[in-house]
């Protein structure tokens, strides 16, 4: 197994910490089937035996020595045990015990006991009958005898062999491998008592595959449509959009272009980040300053979209054909289908930046080659028996079989929502021209639909990337697979999939749009027309919200929506609801759209589609952002890394005038009270040596106060820079023009002024263009400090947009901030003031602190006490770490404590 291919060094997935904690025993349960520890396939003992164990040194990597034997007295309880040795001083990533299996039968894994030296890591390798290898990390090495399961499945890649990441029963071969993570070069693992994890029955399911159409609708769906047409205006209404639009376009040319594409992610102004406009005589312009590019990439991006006319087109004339008849939309169908069969191996490979031999031939990339392939299959399938068998297999040889082999397979990805898309192009490819091994591949593969729901999708049912893009994203390739899996008697509807369905509901702004967190626009619910499936499939009346409001033309609504809608359930009017694996804490008050809805992001980074943007927030009120995240412009340019990506960018703390780090922070304490819904957050490793706590309260339904608690770890005070970007355009700010500076996100600022030397600031801002309609922001402090307003980017470099950084250099520090959500003519009035223990001792500011918002006739107390301090209040002791009190403001009728309100 000595095979040369490098092995990442990746955190554990598990580590045996966590292995120990959960128990053995509940990892074996986890498996979902009972299983026993069969036969030991090694225990080193005998003085006569056949040693079947070899060594090899990770080769690919140059510079690891190291041995592997088998010495009395080393093993278990002083038997003998196996010894890997190694020494990475002159270079190496890993070093492997290789050990052919004499076993025959299913095994499911195996176990083994295990000690090492400081901070290694163990990765196991196993090779197939088809000679195609497993890998994936174990963990850190335990420094004792430990015994750990190692099953044969949730594999970290595969490659060899037919590279199609199906395991093959049985292995013929395992590697123990030791990984270089740890501090000390030299050292060994030691290891006794091998023994297999029986298997299972093999449990590959038969397929029934049914006559064509098989990918989107059965036959017997398609009668059911027909039905559906009569009977329900919103069938007969998507019915008649989508023949509407076809006549139009059929009346329009339907030419394929001879040619390869670009990706439209070029299309956009290099300098201003805004989409081009095509105009005639090869002209691009940037609607901006009016100039013209040309050439390429920008004309390859209008060939592009040519393709991604028909590959909007061929599904739909399909369709039409399958519920009409009517042979116009089967001749349409068949010509796209065989001019691409002609033409397809004849476009040259070529990628990104047009650079040839690699990427995709109709597209610059694999990803937009599958995204084709899925739709030119299910075009073909509803067409299938129409065509003959000639015209078949030139679709199949023509461009399925070459976008599979020279594009789509090879290019792995791992967890990944364009792996999502190669794997329903490989899947309904395997569906249409029944290949069981393509099925195999993109069902149960190690880059499967399975492994990407199990490891993909997290607790509260959101995609990994924490965007709510690449969340519907994959979604949608993963439905299209789903639905031909569910037409050949395979359910993957049970699981993670329904909760990627739901999870946007729980996260959804009150007018039923997304938080454009990460790499995403904000997007509107009622357009996600994925939930006419999804109400299709779960019959769950909470997926009939998004539809409501919905326009249900399109085709989905036509092949699956429900009519009439069921009832969904109201919101709760007033709620803190937490999604923890995602890291958003979310508070709203209100009714319908008019909800006030803040919140507050904490969670892990989202890779490489992540913001550094920890403890930013965004506020909601009354169907507009009142604060807000900019999501992300136009890819391809430097902004995304040059702004949006930028912690300044977001309603977050920047440290020393430098982005945060990507990480991830941490829930403290929720406040649920009628007038009063908190959340206190830690920004956690993000802000480096300054420790940032947040809390944000929303008083009533009209008023966000925000406090914020920094404090240096290390004592040494810094720039603290707390950035907010109301929405609309000031109409009022203090102070005196400033020039920019060139640290991230800052050379995009304009319009400068800095005011200084006081402890509180009031800003106005207004609704755009008027300005009218005037919120206010108003910070206070402890110390005095600057403030800096301006304006940032929008939607592009031109579009601008408030900000307002408080700036102060610090040690501890603590800032309350108002922002009124609705447009209101005085200010809101707020102190701050410090805390004190039971004991009479004084806590610095940035750890604790009360503050005073007087609102209206109310005068609001909170405390914000993240270590949870005993302290005193009159005759109280609080040790909350976010509580909250509220009296009439003229100081009668005190209440002692809000909750009795
Ligand atoms: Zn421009
Ligand atoms: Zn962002």
């Amino acid at each position: 197994m000595n095979r040369r291919r490098p092995t990442g060094v990746r955190p554990a997935r598990w580590t045996f910490l966590l292995l120990m904690a959960v128990g053995i025993g509940a990892v074996a349960i986890a498996c979902g089937r009972q299983r026993l520890y069969g036969r030991v396939l090694d225990d080193f003992e005998g003085p006569f035996r056949l040693d079947g164990w070899s060594f090899d040194a990770g080769t690919e990597f140059r510079g690891a020595r190291g041995r592997f034997r088998i010495v009395p007295g080393e093993g278990y309880r002083g038997s003998r045990g196996g010894v890997l040795s190694y020494d990475f001083s002159d270079g190496g990533r890993y070093v492997q015990a290789l050990y052919p299996l004499p076993y025959r039968g299913s095994i499911d894994g195996v176990r083994l006991r295990v000690r090492g030296d400081a901070g290694q890591e163990l990765a196991l390798r196993i090779r197939d009958t088809t000679g195609q290898v497993f890998q994936k990390t174990v963990g850190v090495i335990p420094a004792r005898w430990t015994d750990i399961d190692i099953p044969f499945r949730d594999w970290d890649e595969s490659f060899g062999g037919p590279d199609d990441g199906v395991l093959r029963m049985p292995p013929i071969s395992l590697a123990l491998m030791v990984v270089h993570t740890g501090p000390t070069p030299q050292g060994a693992m030691w290891i006794d008592d091998l023994r297999r994890i029986r298997g299972a029955r093999d449990s590959s399911r038969v397929l029934r595959l049914q006559p064509h159409p098989r990918l989107t609708l059965s036959q017997r769906d398609l009668r059911d449509l027909r039905r559906r047409i009569r009977r329900s205006g919103v069938a007969r209404a998507a019915f008649e959009s989508l023949q509407r639009e076809c006549d139009r376009e059929l009346r329009a040319s339907i030419q394929v272009p001879r040619r390869g594409g670009q990706v439209e992610h070029w299309y956009a102004c290099p300098t201003h980040g805004a989409r081009l406009e095509t105009k005639s005589g090869g002209r691009h312009v940037c609607p901006i300053d009016g100039r013209v590019y040309r050439g390429e990439p920008y004309d390859s991006v209008v060939v592009a979209l040519k393709h991604k006319r028909l590959r909007r087109l061929a599904p739909r004339f399909a369709t039409l054909y399958a519920i009409t008849r009517d042979e116009r939309w089967l001749r349409a169908t068949r010509s796209i289908l065989l001019t691409y069969a002609d033409l397809y191996r004849s476009l040259p490979l070529h990628d990104l930046h047009g650079a040839p031999g690699r990427g995709a031939r109709v597209w610059a990339q694999p990803l937009d080659e599958s995204v084709w392939l899925v739709a030119m299959l299910q075009a073909a399938d509803l067409i299938w028996t129409d065509l003959s068998p000639g015209e078949r297999k030139r679709v199949e040889t023509g461009f399925i079989r070459p976008a599979l082999e020279d594009v789509i397979r090879p290019a792995h990805l791992r967890i990944h929502n364009i792996q999502c898309w190669h794997n329903a192009a490989i899947g309904l490819a395997g569906y249409l021209l029944g290949d069981q091994r393509l099925i195999r591949e993109a069902i149960d593969g190690v880059r499967g639909i399975r492994s990407q729901l199990a490891r993909g999708v997290n607790q509260d049912g959101q995609w990994l990337e924490g965007s709510w893009g690449y969340h519907f994203y994959a979604l949608y390739a993963m439905t299209h697979l789903a639905e031909a899996a569910r037409l050949a008697g395979d359910d993957l509807y049970r699981g993670p999939l329904r909760s990627m369905f739901t999870a946007p509901l729980r996260a959804a702004m009150p007018d039923g749009s997304l938080p454009p967190f990460n790499d995403a626009p904000r997007l509107d619910l009622a357009e996600r027309d994925i939930y006419e499936l999804g109400l299709r499939r779960f019959g769950d009346p909470a997926m009939a919200a998004p539809l409501l409001h919905a326009d249900r033309t399109s085709l989905r609504a036509l092949l699956y929506g429900v009519d009439p809608l069921p009832k969904p359930p109201r919101s709760t009017p007033a709620s803190v609801s937490i999604m923890a694996d995602s890291g958003y804490a979310i508070l709203r008050k209100g009714e319908g759209a008019d909800a006030a809805w803040i919140c507050v992001k904490y969670g892990p980074y989202g890779g490489d589609h992540g913001h550094l943007d920890k403890n930013s927030l965004i506020a909601y009120r009354r169907g507009r952002m009142i604060l807000d995240d900019p999501g992300v412009g136009a890819y391809l340019t430097n902004l995304p890394f040059g702004w949006y990506k930028t912690t300044l960018a977001h309603n977050a703390l920047v440290v020393e005038g430098q982005n945060q780090a990507p990480g991830m922070g941490r829930l403290l304490a929720t406040l649920d009270a009628d007038a009063a819904l908190g959340a206190l957050t830690d920004a956690g490793p993000a802000t480096g040596p300054i420790r940032h706590r947040r809390a944000a309260v929303l008083l009533g339904d009209g008023l966000l106060a925000v406090v914020d608690l920094m404090r240096a770890e290390d004592g040494r005070s810094r720039w603290l820079d707390l950035v907010w970007h109301p929405e609309g355009r000031w109409v009022s700010r203090q102070g005196s023009p400033l020039s920019g500076d060139q640290r991230p996100g800052y050379r995009y600022l304009r319009d400068l002024r800095r005011a200084s030397g006081r402890t509180a600031y009031t800003v106005w801002f207004g609704d755009r263009p008027a300005g009218d309609r005037r919120r206010a922001v108003r910070m206070v402090t402890d110390q005095r400090a600057e403030l800096i307003t301006g304006t940032g980017v929008g939607a592009s470099t031109e579009d601008r947009t408030p900000i307002a950084i408080l700036r102060r250099r610090a040690e501890s520090a603590a800032v309350l901030t108002l922002i009124s959500l609705d447009p209101a003519d005085r200010a809101p009035i707020g102190s701050i003031d410090r805390c004190v223990t039971a004991g009479g001792k004084t806590i610095p500011m940035g750890q604790a602190c009360w503050v005073t918002v007087v609102d209206g006739s109310r005068r609001h107390r909170i405390v914000v006490n993240p270590d949870g301090f005993p302290i005193r209040d009159r005759a109280e002791i609080i040790r909350r770490q976010l509580d909250w009190r509220s009296e009439p403001a003229d100081g009668s009728h005190a209440h002692p404590r809000g909750y009795s309100l």
